[in-house]
């Protein structure tokens, strides 16, 4: 059979791997340690570390086709990759979307809305540009950040000094704060042959940055769906999309929306699919990067997923017998540290009110 090779062995690689064994794939990973999620699932070669050249190319020599569960790789050691192996997604999109600065350009380019920003090399240029963007405003590093990580806001220029050290490590992007009603997610995914869908639009709940719920339906108008899914094509069109891209979306009081940022992977916000579609947003990535026909995502019923962070763990493992109808996913990572990403529950609901008030009630993300 072949094999599949990917690049990081966090969950997203893990379910990936899952959906690739079911259809009869072998799979590598490289992962600088056997205790990833993907180190704890049977029959997957773990070839050591992703920034080291010689481990790359021993995973080019034992996969058939290369794909990545996320954007920060060497951006030089991916593009060596594709001359030596079959890296359909290709480099650039992870050079564009490792980096906001690139990024933001990408999606304007694409022609799409983004929050009004600029670009900002160091504290002082900060200082002396500011009021071109005015306040409320959030500071980001343009490479690195996750989860709210590498990200300040400012309510006024007494807040100026919170965002020096962001620009120890990185360039900075600022950006206008803007009053979304809503956040919103579109998974978009096409292969080489140009099948492209979208997967269901998810409405996104963070707590503390990261995301805590996603709702499917999301509970927009159909006109802000059509313009999302719209601005989901126009962008994996300019971006030339092979495989997986997250589409991470704000939508404003009066329906429109603006783009916030890009995932050229499968997303947290779309882990449902696994449970309420006909395919999950890992069985069709692995399709898209294997040349096979797409299938048109199909929502067999509305969902609420929730992540289970490191402290939920243990309070969703003394409950668990309360609730049959709740899927369970937990990544097999070894230590439960506070919100670290440990798992996922899916539940399949005909009424999302009830769902939202019986995970509140569980007292499992208090
Ligand atoms: P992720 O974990 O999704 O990769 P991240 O650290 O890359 O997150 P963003 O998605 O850019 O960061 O921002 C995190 C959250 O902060 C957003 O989901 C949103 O709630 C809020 N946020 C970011 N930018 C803005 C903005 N311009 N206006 C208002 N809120 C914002
Ligand atoms: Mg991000
Ligand atoms: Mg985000």
């Amino acid at each position: 059979g072949q094999t599949i090779g990917i690049i990081g062995g966090g969950q997203l690689g893990r379910m990936m791997a899952l959906s690739a064994k079911e259809a009869g794939f072998k799979i590598a990973v490289l992962d600088s340690t056997m205790n990833s999620p993907c180190g704890q699932v049977a029959d997957i070669q773990i070839v050591a570390s992703y920034d080291d050249e010689a481990a790359l190319e021993e995973l080019a020599e034992v996969s058939d086709v290369i794909t990545y569960e996320f954007e920060n790789i060497d951006y030089e050691g991916l593009k060596k990759l594709t001359e030596i192996a079959y890296v359909p997604q290709g480099a650039e999109i992870i050079r564009i979307t490792q980096n906001r600065v690139t990024e933001k350009q990408a999606i304007v380019e694409a022609g799409c809305p983004v929050a009004p920003y600029i670009v900002c090399d160091s504290y002082e240029e900060l200082v002396e540009k500011i009021d071109q963007i005015g306040y409320p405003s959030i500071v980001k590093t343009a490479r690195f950040g996750y989860d709210g990580k590498g990200q300040v806001k400012l309510n006024s220029k007494e807040d100026l000094p919170l965002a020096k050290n962001l620009f120890e490590h990185s360039q900075c992007i600022v950006e206008g704060f803007i009053p979304f009603e809503k956040e919103i997610s579109v998974i978009i995914q096409r292969n080489a042959n140009g099948d492209t869908y979208c997967f269901p639009i998810g409405e996104n709940i963070h707590v503390n940055h990261i995301l805590h719920e996603t709702i499917v339906p999301a509970r927009i108008s159909d006109e802000t769906k059509n313009l999302a899914d719209e601005a989901a094509h126009k962008i994996a069109e300019h971006l030339q999309l092979i495989g997986t891209l997250a589409v991470e979306m704000f939508v404003l009081k009066d329906g429109q929306i603006i783009i916030n940022e890009l995932a050229p992977r499968p997303h947290n916000s779309g882990h449902y699919s696994i449970e309420a579609c006909n395919i999950s947003q890992f069985s069709q990535h692995i399709r898209a990067v294997v040349g096979w026909p797409l299938r048109k995502p199909k929502l067999h019923s509305p969902a609420v997923m929730v992540n289970i962070l490191g402290q939920h763990v243990a309070p969703l493992i003394n409950s668990i017998v309360k609730y049959p109808h709740w899927s369970v996913h937990l990544y097999g990572k070894k230590e439960a540290k506070v919100n670290r990403k440990m798992g996922h529950v899916t539940i399949l609901t005909d009424d999302i009110d009830q769902t939202l008030k019986e995970i509140e009630e569980s007292g499992i993300w208090l």
